[in-house]
């Protein structure tokens, strides 16, 4: 269902070094499996200091632009989402599910991300440069052919290795397959993903669009067979991914793949106001029961 390529640079840096300390600090048997671009720094939006959070400005690829010199060999055609054609996959969403569908659907994965982590995500006007030529905004989604054969469902592309001095064009970039199948199942979580021609299973667009834009976060694949981030081997990866769980509706994020992208950029941003007037007025109370005691 699901396929990934990074800039190889990023590739590179896939590491596991994080879930050693990780798991000594929570002393305990339990291990996290994700990996990232990075290896404790870089490769993340923002500050590359990892831990920092960052606002991850985002797009949709200008309709009908084309493939820059970056794109993987194979790929062909202009971008067809958002060009109301036959072969945009928003139409179709749109038409089996109503308007504003698959707006909504993306909408949601980001929102995942952001309610995991220190994240913040701005939908900005798209400045029309061919897939992986320009550095901004951060992220620009978009839908071209993949090769021929080339069964994946989509392509998320890594952040830069140190965003700050070094933008990287086709860093962020976000590709969906245009020649395959998406639906929006009408499953909930956890239950098997419906069927289209031929018998295959359709690419629910949240699930996948959850995973890439995990992909364009910083984080590679999982061996957690449930896990957003569980995928399929690559040069370079480090697990063969046969067994990833690719059949049930999968739009919520597992353990593992909330550790690693807190490990990037740290949990999710401060407490709501009444949260912290709460916190406040207990420990109050508690000052309060602490001096009527010692009376
Ligand atoms: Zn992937």
């Amino acid at each position: 269902m699901d396929n990934s390529a990074f800039p190889s640079r990023a590739r590179a840096r896939i590491s596991t070094a994080l879930a050693v300390p990780l798991a000594l600090m929570l002393a305990s048997p339990v291990t996290f499996a994700y990996t990232t671009f990075g290896n404790g720094q870089g490769s993340k939006w923002d500050d590359p200091t990892w831990g920092t959070g960052a606002t991850i400005y985002w797009s949709f690829m200008t309709p009908g632009v084309g493939l820059g010199a970056s794109a993987p060999s194979g790929w062909s055609g202009t971008n067809s989402l958002g060009t109301g054609g036959p072969g945009d996959i928003r139409t179709i969403i749109d038409a089996a599910n109503g308007a504003g569908a698959f707006d909504t659907a993306l909408q949601r994965a980001f929102d995942t991300w952001s309610t995991a982590a220190n994240l913040t995500f701005i939908q900005v006007a798209d400045g029309g440069g061919d897939f992986g030529s320009s550095t901004s905004p951060d992220i620009r989604i978009g839908a071209f052919h993949f090769g021929a054969g080339d069964l994946a469902g989509a392509a998320g592309f890594g952040p830069p290795g140190d965003d700050l001095n070094f933008p990287d064009a086709l860093a962020g970039d976000l590709a969906l397959n245009d020649m395959n199948n998406f639906a929006i199942d009408p499953g909930n979580e956890g239950d098997p993903l419906q069927t289209g021609p031929g018998g295959l299973y359709l690419n629910d667009i949240e699930g996948l669009l959850l995973h890439e834009i995990g992909h364009t976060l910083g984080l590679g694949h999982s061996d957690v067979l449930d896990g957003v981030m569980c995928g399929y081997i690559y040069p370079g990866d480090i697990f063969d991914g046969s067994a990833c769980d690719y059949y049930h509706v999968n739009r919520q994020l597992a353990a593992d793949d909330i550790a690693g992208i807190q490990a990037i950029y740290g949990p999710a941003a401060v407490p709501a106001p009444g949260a912290a007037w709460l916190l406040g007025s207990g420990l109050m109370s508690l000052l309060g029961l602490a001096r009527r005691r010692s009376k």
